[in-house]
C-alpha cells in the first residue's frame, strides 16, 4: 500500500475504531525498522490515555484443542452480548494453516467478518521463545480503538504461555478429552497458570472421555501446588454447549479482579516485567549499534573462524576485552 498515514492519522483512525487504520498501527509497532521506532512511541503515547479498560484474555491449548473453534464461537457470543473483541495470534504455531492471513480468515470466518472483531494473524518475525515482544504494545492500540476484550491466542506447549501470563488477565487452558495418560505430556507450568480449564470437545462419543479427563485435571490439580480454586468446565466449542457458562465464568472472574484490587496489583506487576523487557531490549540494541562495539564483534569473530573454541569461552574472552 503506497498510503503512509502519519501518526497522527493513524491515531484518529484508532479512536474512530477503524480496524484498517489499527492493522496498520500495528504493523507499524510491530517494524524492525529504526526509522519506525520513533513513530511507534509517538503512537503508543498518544493512544495509551484510551487503553487499560478491557479483559485480556490469553487462550491456550496445543494445536488441534479447538482453540480457533472456541474463539470464534465464544467470540461471536460475546459480540452478541454488546463485546468489542480483539484476537491476537501472539505465536506463530497459534495458526498452523502456514503462515498467511487467509488461514485466519478460513479459521474464524463468521468473526472475521463481525463488525465488532478485530483479528491479527501470527507475526511473522518472532522473538526467540515465540512470543512477540510487541504484544503489549498491540494490546494498547486494540483498547484505544474501543476493543474491551482482547483476546491472545497462543499454543501451550512452551514458555509462550508463561510470557502470556504476564500480559493477560487471565488465562484459559484448552485440553482436549485424552485420558490420563496424556495429561502427562501437559506442562505443569500451563496448569498453574490457568485460571479457568475448559475441556473441550465434550460431545458425541467423547463426552464419556471429558469427564474422565476433568477428573484427571482434578486430581493432577490436587497434587500440584496451587492453594487457590481453578474452575474446570466441559465445553463443545463445535455443538456451542456450555458456552454461556464460560462466558460468564470469565466475565465473572474479571470483576473480581477488579472489585478486591488484583487486577490493578497484576497490571503494576506486569507492568515492571514490561519495563524490564523493553530496557533490555533497548539495552542490547545500543550496544549492538555502537561502532566500537561492532568492530571487537567482527575480530572475535574471525578468531571463532580460525580456532574451534566452544561459544561459551570465547564470548567469556571477548567480555573480558570488551569496552564500551
Ligand atoms: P486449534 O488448532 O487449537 O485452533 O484447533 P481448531 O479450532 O482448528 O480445531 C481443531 C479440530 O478440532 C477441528 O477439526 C475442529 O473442527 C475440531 N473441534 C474443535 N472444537 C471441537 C468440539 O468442541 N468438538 C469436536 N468434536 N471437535 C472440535
Amino acid at each position: 500500500m503506497a498510503f503512509e498515514p502519519t501518526v497522527k492519522e493513524l491515531f484518529e483512525g484508532i479512536r474512530a475504531g477503524n480496524k484498517i487504520f489499527l492493522g496498520r498501527a500495528i504493523t507499524l509497532i510491530e517494524s524492525a525498522k529504526k526509522t519506525d521506532h520513533d513513530r511507534a512511541i509517538e503512537l503508543l503515547s498518544l493512544c495509551h490515555p484510551l487503553s487499560g479498560n478491557s479483559l485480556r484474555i490469553a487462550i491456550t491449548g496445543s494445536p488441534g484443542s479447538g482453540k480457533s473453534t472456541l474463539i470464534e464461537s465464544l467470540g461471536n457470543l460475546l459480540i452478541a452480548r454488546g463485546h468489542k473483541i480483539a484476537v491476537l495470534a501472539v505465536d506463530p504455531s497459534s495458526k498452523e494453516s502456514g503462515g498467511s492471513i487467509l488461514g485466519d480468515k478460513t479459521r474464524m470466518e463468521t468473526l472475521t467478518q463481525a463488525s465488532n472483531a478485530f483479528i491479527r494473524p501470527s507475526p511473522n518475525n518472532l522473538e526467540l521463545g515465540g512470543i512477540k515482544s510487541n504484544t503489549r504494545e498491540s494490546i494498547i492500540l486494540c483498547e484505544a480503538a474501543g476493543f474491551d476484550l482482547v483476546i491472545l491466542e497462543t499454543v501451550g506447549v512452551g514458555q509462550s504461555e508463561i510470557e502470556v501470563s504476564h500480559m493477560s488477565d487471565l488465562v484459559l487452558l484448552l485440553l482436549t478429552p485424552a485420558g490420563g495418560d496424556d495429561l502427562q505430556g501437559i506442562k505443569k507450568g500451563i496448569m498453574e497458570t490457568a485460571d479457568i480449564i475448559a475441556i473441550n470437545k465434550a460431545d458425541g462419543a467423547l463426552m464419556k472421555e471429558a469427564q474422565n479427563t476433568r477428573y484427571s485435571v482434578q486430581q493432577s490439580l490436587k497434587h500440584g501446588n496451587r492453594r487457590d480454586q481453578v474452575e474446570i468446565i466441559q465445553i463443545s466449542a463445535l455443538q456451542k454447549t456450555n458456552l454461556e457458562h464460560l462466558a460468564d465464568s470469565i466475565l465473572i472472574q474479571f470483576e473480581l479482579l477488579k472489585e478486591t484490587g488484583m487486577l490493578s496489583k497484576h497490571r503494576a506487576e506486569q507492568n515492571d516485567i514490561w519495563f524490564d523487557s523493553a530496557l533490555k531490549q533497548a539495552v542490547i540494541n545500543k550496544i549492538y549499534d555502537d561502532e566500537n562495539f561492532k568492530r571487537q564483534l567482527e575480530v572475535i569473530k574471525s578468531e571463532k573462524d580460525k580456532q574451534q573454541i566452544p561459544a561459551p569461552i570465547l564470548v567469556q574472552q571477548f567480555m573480558a576485552k570488551w569496552k564500551f
